[in-house]
Order: C-alpha cells, then structure tokens, then sequence
C-alpha cells in the first residue's frame, strides 16, 4: 500500500480496483460500494487527523453508542460526470448546513467544513472511474456520523466517528408508485427530530411500510401526528400536489424535512412560471380536488428519485387514481433538474459545485 499525506488528509490507495467486477447497467440501489471511504474521529474533543482508506469493514466496541441509542444521522446526495468528463455536485453546502443541524439535535459535535469539502473532493478523483457519463448516472455519496463511544450509559457520546462511502446509481424509482395516506402511524412530531436526517426516522417507518407493501402500496404518505389530516411527505421525500395548474407542497417545521430537492423544484417551477403554493394541505382537500377532477399530479420529491410520480393514493378503504397526464410537472421539472445536474443545462442560481 502508498501511504502518503495529501493537505491534511491521511491517505492509504487500494493496490487493487474491484470496478471491472460492477455491472453498471444492473445497478441495485446502495448494495455497491467504491474502492475508497472517508473517516474522520472525534476524539478528546477534537476532529482528527481524516483519512482516506480502502473501504472496508471495521471493528467497533459492541457498547458503542450508536448500537444502543441510535446516535447517528446522515446525508444523501451526488456526484455526476459531464461529457468532458468534469465531475460536478448539487449544492453540496446545503448538505453540509444540513448534517451539522442534524448534528446538533442529536447532540453531535459539527463537523469542519474544510474537513467535508476536501474529504469529499479528494474521495470523488481517487474514485473518478466510479461516476458514469449519461443522464440518470450518478455516484451516490453518503456521508454520515456515529456515536462510538464505548459505553452504554444512556447520555451523549464522547466520541465520534464521520465517514463518506460512495455508491454508484442509476436512476431509480422509474414507474409510478401507489401510496396510503397514514391514519394511524406518524413519521414525527413537533418538537421531535423530524426535520433531521437521523437514523432512527428512517427505521421507525420500515414496519408501517412494510404493512402498506403487503396491501400493495409501494409508499406512505406521512400525515402530522396529530389530527392525521395535514399531508406532509411521501416516504422518504418531500411531496409535491398539482391541483389545477398550481403546484402546492406544505412548509417546513420541525416535523418535516428541508430537502434540497423540494427547494430547488420550487425555484425550477417558479423559473417556468408555474404558480407554487407553500402552505398546509389537507386530506379532506386532496380527496375533494380528485373527485372534481382538478387533482393532476402527486409526485415526492428527494435526492436519490429526484422526483417519483405517484398514480394513485388511498384513504379510508377508497382508492384515488390520479389522470395520465402529458407534459406533466414531475416529468418536466424532472428532466430540468438533471440537465442542471449534468451540466447540460444552464445553471443561473449557481447549484452546480465543480469538484
Ligand atoms: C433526505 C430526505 C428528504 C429529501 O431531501 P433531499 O435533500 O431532497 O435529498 C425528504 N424527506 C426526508 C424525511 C428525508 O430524510
């Protein structure tokens, strides 16, 4: 192995790559990883020395915190490669803001900013054969934190552990999808930690999906916890209604995520003189604009489907099929997004991040 110093970061290459065994037209979602990782500890109060290393499995204290409590979030987002072969990100700050909210009420310390961007940047040109040209192609980056200190004591770790691992994708999500509104089941609740991208969300809606799956729904609509009327987000995305021509999605608050997908769609929509609308939306209101036949499109909204399109919802035992309609929002606001993404398209907000 080459051991060698690059800035700050401590790195160990692999002698070997394991990218002529990855079929890169058959990709499953998040089950390949790339030959290199990032790791940065937190250690005696401070952020250490990063390093980058073959990505591999590790060792860690079965008391660690994180198997216990949960003390962990995340983040999702890309890395494309244009036709020149540049390699670009998507407003890779917002991410980075992102983490450190996250963070910060799961009582995590912040991670440095120079610590992300050169991790990052350093990460994605060891692993540059990894990212495929064409739109639709991506490398998925998933930074994410763990509490390792080993202790079961039921308080704040010590200790920390950063990391980045990258996983190749094609766009996924292609068809549309059937989903439930939530009556009973919540996914967050005011004052909780639903606007963070901590671990324990996502596994607290593995069972009631997995109900919904069995009932042939691919997905849930999230309702608020309290009345279950308010629509708040569709799985794991932010969600998107068309009624008529206007283009509605509910405002942040502490129960709903500030994704920079559902951002960007609102800029894009506004961009093309689409009328958007950022208030709360009811149940009792969606069920009204299907049945008058002004609802159109239902469509969620995140980083890994950028937008999946949604044909049908149901709600007290009644199905509501959304029309097939041309020209729709989700495809349009779609395609601008990845054209942004890939360099095919101008970029007049200044998202784009060349790496
Ligand atoms: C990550 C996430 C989103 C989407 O955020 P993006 O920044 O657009 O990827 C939406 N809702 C929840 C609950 C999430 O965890």
């Amino acid at each position: 192995m080459t051991k060698h110093t690059s800035h700050e970061i401590d790195i160990v290459k692999s002698e070997t790559s394991k990218i002529d065994a990855v079929d890169f037209e058959n990709l499953t979602f998040g089950r390949i990883f790339t030959d290199h990782m990032f790791i940065c500890d937190f250690e005696n109060n401070a952020w250490q020395t990063p390093k980058i290393t073959p990505y591999q499995p590790m060792t860690m204290d079965p008391s660690a915190r994180v198997f216990h409590y949960g003390q962990a979030v995340f983040e999702g987002m890309k890395a494309y490669k244009d036709a020149d072969g540049k390699i670009w990100m998507f407003r890779p700050e917002d991410n980075y803001n992102r983490i450190n909210k996250s963070a910060a009420r799961l009582a995590m310390p912040e991670f440095p900013r120079e610590y992300f961007f050169e991790g990052i940047t350093k990460l994605l040109q060891m692993d540059s054969e990894w990212i495929k040209t064409g739109k639709g192609n991506s490398l998925y980056l998933r930074p994410f934190i763990i509490a390792t200190d080993p202790a079961i004591s039921a308080s704040p770790s010590e200790n920390y552990r950063f990391m980045i691992i990258c996983s190749p994708a094609k766009a996924y999500y292609t068809s549309k999808i059937k989903v439930l509104v939530a009556e009973k089941f919540s996914r967050s609740a005011n004052g909780g930690v639903g606007f963070a991208k901590a671990a324990g969300n996502y596994a607290a809606q593995f069972y009631p999906t997995s109900l919904a799956q069995k009932r042939g729904f691919q997905q849930i609509i999230w309702t608020d916890a309290d009345t279950h009327e308010k629509l708040e987000e569709a799985g794991t995305m932010n969600v998107f209604f068309r009624i008529n021509d206007t283009l509605i999605t509910a405002p942040i608050s502490d129960r709903i995520l500030d994704g920079v997908t559902r951002r960007s769609i609102i800029q894009l929509a506004q961009d093309n003189g689409i009328e958007v609308d950022v208030r709360p939306i009811t149940v009792t209101e969606l069920k009204k604009a299907a049945k008058a036949g002004s609802l159109k499109e239902i469509f969620g909204a995140g980083t890994a489907a950028v937008i999946s399109a949604i044909s049908a919802f149901e709600h007290l035992e009644e199905l509501y099929e959304l029309p097939n309609i041309e020209n729709s929002y989700a495809d349009t606001l779609k395609d601008k997004m990845l054209n942004i993404q890939h360099n095919l398209a101008e970029d007049k907000h200044g998202w784009r991040y060349g790496v």
